[in-house]
């Protein structure tokens, strides 16, 4: 007989985990089923990962600005190995946290992959057989994977789940792609020593940001030594006699000796193995399930959160929606959701950039003339008696006559920490009057924010 549960999460992963664990603690009777390691993209290959990465990369500028500060420092080597190896334990004992987590609050974890038989049962198939589970309500949240382009050759290259696997720092790499993942990885590999070019199929990376942030990164990459080769497709990939790779893009231009390709064009969500079509679940034309405010999918009892719904690809997002959801159902919260407006988020590149809210084209489409920029580009004090100037950049988007904070971007030294701050305001439909009412903490960059004229 299949075991029944209040509630099962398809997908252990940053939404399945946090909803698995909410409505455990609220008093459901709530099972996870998870194929791969606890803790889903964000543990294993994002998130966690790359920010040691990041750090890393990091450590490294701050070694080569030691000198504009008196320091007479020789960097004698960089260890990948050693550094691959310790933050792969690192992410081992995340995966344990995560599972003494769901043991604590009494949360089933099933070990397996898991597809719909009908809209009221799952099968999860595992080393254990095949085994049926029931549940009242289900989860899906079972995310994405990279896409691979179709093109000859693309089997020499990886994706970032490649980039988390390699044991020795690549001598010259390409990445191709335009988004989060083609940038932050592009940046870490450049600031740590590899010979690194980023291949973007437009006129710019970062395109769907602010166009003012994609600019100033550019300058900066350029500053760097990372070469942006901007309208850019690949045509073919070639293995070489002595190993590296040899890449014809459609213009006619050539990389060769490139021993890392990196595609990072995208991610795909995982539903086609889910036999959806057993639960009458609709699947978009991208692979992803809409799902409505209160995350339910057309199937009323099921709900898709996280990346798997495309509404906002962030782990603090699936996390938020999953608690959510299961604090209005277990926890008697009625009206509790997620608002998926003004979500801030951060790119770690070199500098990272935090952006919150519209960007001004986004804002011009939304509100007219009503609309208002307010920016300063400058030189940050970090990088006073440096040769390279980081580019620094705050900007505010206001809008309507009470000059309403509906946008909010920054790239410089810093931002990373800084942009959390500002979310806060913003969510609470902060003015520019707000921000300029509020004492400056001098000397730092979050300063330009609240004394922009
Ligand atoms: P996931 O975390 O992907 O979890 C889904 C889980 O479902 C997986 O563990 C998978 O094995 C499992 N699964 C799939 N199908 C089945 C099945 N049929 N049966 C059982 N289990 C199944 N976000 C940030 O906010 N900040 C960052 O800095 C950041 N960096 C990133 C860097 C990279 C390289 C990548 C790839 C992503 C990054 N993200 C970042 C995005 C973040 O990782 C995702 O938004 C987040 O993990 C989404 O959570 P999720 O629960 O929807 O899916
Ligand atoms: P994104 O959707 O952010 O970017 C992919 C980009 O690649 C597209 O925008 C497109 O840009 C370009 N592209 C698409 N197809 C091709 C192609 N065939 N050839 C060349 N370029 C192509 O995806 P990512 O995979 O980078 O990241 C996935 C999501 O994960 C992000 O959207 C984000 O939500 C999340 N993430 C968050 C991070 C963070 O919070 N710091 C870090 C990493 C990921 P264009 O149209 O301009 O060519």
């Amino acid at each position: 007989m299949s075991q029944h549960f209040d509630l099962i999460c398809i997908g252990g992963g940053s939404g399945g985990i946090a909803t698995a664990n909410r409505a455990a603690q609220r008093g459901a009777k709530v099972a996870v089923v998870e194929a791969n390691r606890l803790g889903g993209t964000c543990v294993n290959v994002g998130c966690v990962p790359k920010k040691v990465m990041w750090y890393a990369a990091a450590t490294a500028e701050a070694i080569h600005d030691a000198a504009d500060f008196g320091f007479d420092v020789e960097l004698k080597g960089f260890d990948w190995g050693a550094l691959v190896e310790r933050r792969d334990a690192y992410i081992k004992r995340l995966n344990g946290l995560y599972a003494k987590g769901l043991e604590g609050n009494g949360v089933t974890h099933i070990e397996g992959f898991a597809r719909f038989a009908d809209a009221q049962t799952i099968e999860v198939e595992s080393d254990r057989g095949t085994e049926q589970y029931s549940a009242d309500r289900f989860v899906i949240a079972t995310g994405g994977q990279p896409v691979w382009p179709e093109l000859p050759g693309a089997e020499h290259g990886i994706t970032s789940d490649g980039f988390f696997e390699l044991k020795t720092q690549p001598r010259k790499a390409l990445v191709v792609g335009a988004g989060y993942i083609a940038v932050e990885l592009a940046g870490v590999l450049n600031a740590l020593g590899t010979e690194t070019t980023l291949a973007v199929r437009g006129d710019r990376p970062l395109r769907q940001f602010d166009r003012d942030l994609g600019d100033a990164l550019v300058r900066g990459m350029a500053e760097h030594n990372l070469e942006v080769r901007t309208g850019s497709e690949v045509e073919k990939v070639e293995r070489q006699s002595d190993g590296t790779l040899a890449v014809t893009f459609k213009d006619g231009g050539t990389l060769d000796g490139v021993d890392s390709l990196i595609w990072a064009i995208g991610r795909r969500a995982n539903t086609a193995d889910l036999n959806l079509s057993a639960a009458g679940v609709e699947v978009l034309g991208n692979g992803k399930i809409s799902s409505n405010e209160w995350e339910q999918t057309n199937v009323d009892h099921i709900y898709a959160l996280g990346d798997i719904n495309g509404k906002a690809e962030l782990t603090p997002v699936a996390i938020a929606a999953g608690r959510r959801m299961a604090d209005r159902i277990f926890g008697g919260m009625k009206g509790r959701k997620l608002d998926y407006r003004l979500i801030p988020t951060v790119m770690f590149s070199h500098p990272p950039i935090g952006t919150i809210g519209l960007s001004e084209a986004d804002a011009r489409e939304q509100y007219g003339d009503a609309v208002t920029v307010y920016k300063s580009s400058f030189n940050p004090m970090s990088h006073a008696f440096s040769d390279i100037k980081p580019p620094t950049m705050v900007k505010l988007i206001v809008a309507g006559e009470e000059e309403t904070v509906v946008g909010l971007h920054a790239i410089g030294p810093g931002v990373d920490e800084m942009t959390q701050g500002f979310a806060i305001p913003m969510s609470m439909g902060a003015t520019k009057a707000d921000f300029d009412n509020t004492i400056p903490i001098h000397p730092t960059l979050a300063e330009e924010l609240v004394t922009l004229k």
